[in-house]
């Protein structure tokens, strides 16, 4: 296939690079990266010439808005235009109804895995749109990802990546809260993932990305907490959770709470930089007053 791939740093690189070694021909767009290998086109709208598919992975719902309006006039009839970055509901739905207004089809399709999984082309894959619109897709991100689902109309994909979050954020609070107090009652770090990986308080943020160095699996914290998955994106996709809880009058008060501490710990406590699982530290450093 021929595909356009708008947006190549952290994530889109690496995503754009594995379709071009599938064999894809793959022409990218990016204000500020030229990433290895792939042929870079002067515009947007360029890069989208000819393009059986359009891929964009941006920082935010304001940028893809105004990619989108470059590039829907310059796709050709029947194209795809697969969005892959994180960004509201609202924007997911909005950008989906212009694409289809213009007779091409249009995903919502962001991912959860980080660069590590972008690399590897494990990322999971959470899907809104046409459903034939996805089966045409999938086969692309068989190769992105190891998992695609399919979740419903426009926007539930970005539906399901901000709950998926949403927990993630509150659940890495709870695990360094817990290992910070645990510590604070003279209990042994390994004695603590030992029990707690084991019995009904485990997670993906303790199993899988345990906050506390030496303990677990490798991860972020045994490398001084470089991001990994970064602070202030964490913030960014907990705000995200507010804003489409608010407007859908749901109520979330572990969300708000997670995005009201990562607020403080990025933006007063030093936390933009650091991987989200900082957070262990930051309890660390803390009493209760
Ligand atoms: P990034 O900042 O590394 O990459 C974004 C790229 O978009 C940059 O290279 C930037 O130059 C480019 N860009 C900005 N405006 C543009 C425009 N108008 N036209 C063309 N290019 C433009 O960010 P990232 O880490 O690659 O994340 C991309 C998206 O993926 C975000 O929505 C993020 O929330 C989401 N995401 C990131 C991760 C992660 O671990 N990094 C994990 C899952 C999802």
């Amino acid at each position: 296939m021929r595909i356009a791939f708008i947006g190549l740093g952290n994530m889109g690189a690496p995503m754009a690079q594995n379709l071009k070694k599938a064999g894809h021909d793959v022409v990218g767009f990016d204000l500020a990266a030229k990433p290895e290998g792939i042929e870079m086109a002067d515009t947007a709208a360029a890069a989208c010439e000819g393009a059986d598919v359009a891929i964009t992975m941006l920082p935010n719902g304001a940028i893809l808005r105004s990619v989108a309006a470059e590039i829907i006039p310059a796709l050709p009839e029947g194209a795809i235009f697969i969005d892959c970055s994180t960004v509201d509901v609202e924007s997911a739905r909005d950008v989906a109804e212009d694409v289809t207004a213009a007779g091409l089809k249009a995903l919502d399709a962001p991912v959860s895995g980080g660069i590590g999984g972008a690399t590897a082309g494990t990322l999971t894959f959470m899907i809104g749109g046409d459903e034939d619109a996805f089966g045409q897709a999938k086969p692309l991100f068989d190769i992105m990802g190891q998992k695609a689902v399919h979740c419903g109309p426009s926007g539930n994909g970005q539906a399901a990546k901000i709950c998926n979050n949403m927990i993630l954020g509150v659940t890495m609070i709870a695990t360094c809260e817990a290992f910070a107090l645990a510590d604070k009652l003279g209990l042994d770090r390994q004695a603590m993932f030992d029990v707690v990986s084991t019995s009904s308080g485990y997670s993906w943020s303790l199993n899988a990305y345990c906050p506390a160095p030496g303990v677990g699996p490798k991860s972020p914290a045994d490398n001084g907490y470089a991001p990994g998955f970064a602070a202030e994106l964490m913030l960014k996709d907990l705000r995200l959770a507010q804003q489409a809880a608010e407007s859908a009058d749901a109520d979330t008060p572990m969300g708000q709470a997670a995005a009201a501490l990562y607020e403080t710990f990025v933006e007063t406590e030093g936390g933009k930089g650091m991987d989200f699982s900082a957070m262990l530290p930051r309890f660390e450093k803390r009493g209760r007053g």
